[in-house]
């Protein structure tokens, strides 16, 4: 295949963008995407790449001071007949316009025509971000070239819609199950039915008062919802076990040990089991990095309310926040799009932020 990212794609994000849509790169799939742009990469004298995986990451040398990263996921969700991309006056439509293949094109940009950022920058590229964490290009370098994601400050090019979402709530999943005891449903009082049982865990759930957390001006709202409740044996046996299955979105003032406790708290006298946890990450606001790149986008931030690699970063205690063009509302929606004018505004943002005082 011939490399679609010519120089002439590569000097414009709103071409670059349509470009790398039309490279399909779901979940899984992202060598040839990859290959497109190592190859490109390869190519810069400024920079020098590696590859692990279908990870790609290319950095500068350039002995500053402090060094920045940007991240964008090359994979997508999977397609929706949303294959390849149209254009539709002032929107590009197309599966990874918005999630994040507008992002990536900010950074590939960037990476390609500005030799001398007033940072060093690391860029990095990388697969698997859309599936379990496994998978995740960036678990991957983590555990295999740790020391390629040392920086001082770090922006995941995440759909935002131009603005800066700072840090990200953390989430966890757990079930909780109520017992009983079978009997037939014709002499139903020598059972006890764990699906009633279940009434209790619910009315918790219902009245339950979520928290709006305010961190360096950022607000995080939680969340703590039922998402899924099995139980029953049969048409004619009373049940002896339900289970509810929690989801919690909890602001990154809590860790997951913080989180747990609550659970705990709320859900007192109940068999609880926690399956999953990520932890937050705090806006991490303060670095100078930071708060040029707030002056450079000129805009208050906003709390990120999903759950995105920048949690990565702050566990390593790099701070770390999103900003892209997309809209997050239509990430992973059929009509997924993405506006024109925003690539155009974000790409000269980073170019205001990065560029040479
Ligand atoms: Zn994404």
């Amino acid at each position: 295949m011939q490399n679609p990212l010519t120089p002439e794609v590569l000097a414009d994000p709103v071409a670059l963008t349509r470009a790398l849509v039309d490279i399909e790169s779901v979940s899984l799939n992202e060598k040839a995407i990859a290959d497109c742009v190592e190859e490109v990469l390869r190519g810069v004298p400024h920079l020098t790449t590696y590859r692990h995986s279908n990870t790609v990451m290319a950095r500068t040398d350039l002995g500053r001071a402090q060094r920045v990263v940007l991240a964008g996921h090359l994979d997508t969700v999977p397609l929706n007949g949303n294959f390849p991309s149209t254009m539709r006056g002032d929107l590009m439509y197309g599966c990874g316009t918005s999630d994040m293949k507008s992002g990536v094109a900010f950074a590939l940009h960037l990476a390609v025509t500005l030799p001398d950022p007033r940072y060093d920058v690391t860029y990095f590229f990388y697969e698997a971000e859309e599936i379990e964490s496994k998978y995740n290009g960036l678990t991957l370098v983590a555990q295999s070239h740790p020391e390629w994601l040392e920086a001082d400050f770090a922006v995941l090019l995440e759909p935002t819609y131009g603005i800066v979402e700072a840090g990200c709530q953390g989430t966890m999943r757990a079930v909780v199950t109520t017992h009983g005891e079978r009997a037939h449903a014709a002499r139903s009082w020598h059972g006890v039915n764990a699906i009633h049982g279940a009434s209790e865990v619910l009315r918790r759930l219902t009245t339950y008062d979520a928290r709006r957390v305010t961190i360096e001006g950022c607000d995080y709202r939680e969340g703590l919802n039922a998402v899924r409740i099995t139980g029953g044996v049969a048409g004619n046996v009373i049940p002896d076990r339900c289970q509810i299955e929690i989801n919690y979105r909890y602001a990154p003032d809590r860790d997951p040990a913080g989180a747990e406790a609550h659970l705990r708290e709320v859900f007192a006298g109940f068999e609880l089991e926690v399956t999953d946890a990520a932890a937050g990450a705090p806006p991490g606001l303060d670095s100078a990095a930071a708060q040029e790149f707030l002056a450079a986008v000129g805009a208050a931030p906003i709390g990120k309310l999903g759950w995105t690699d920048v949690a990565r970063f702050a566990a390593m205690g790099i701070p770390a926040l999103n900003f892209g063009p997309g809209d997050p509302n239509l990430a992973h929606h059929k009509d997924e799009h993405v506006e024109l004018t925003k690539i155009r505004d974000g790409a000269a943002t980073l170019h205001r932020w990065l560029a040479p005082a």
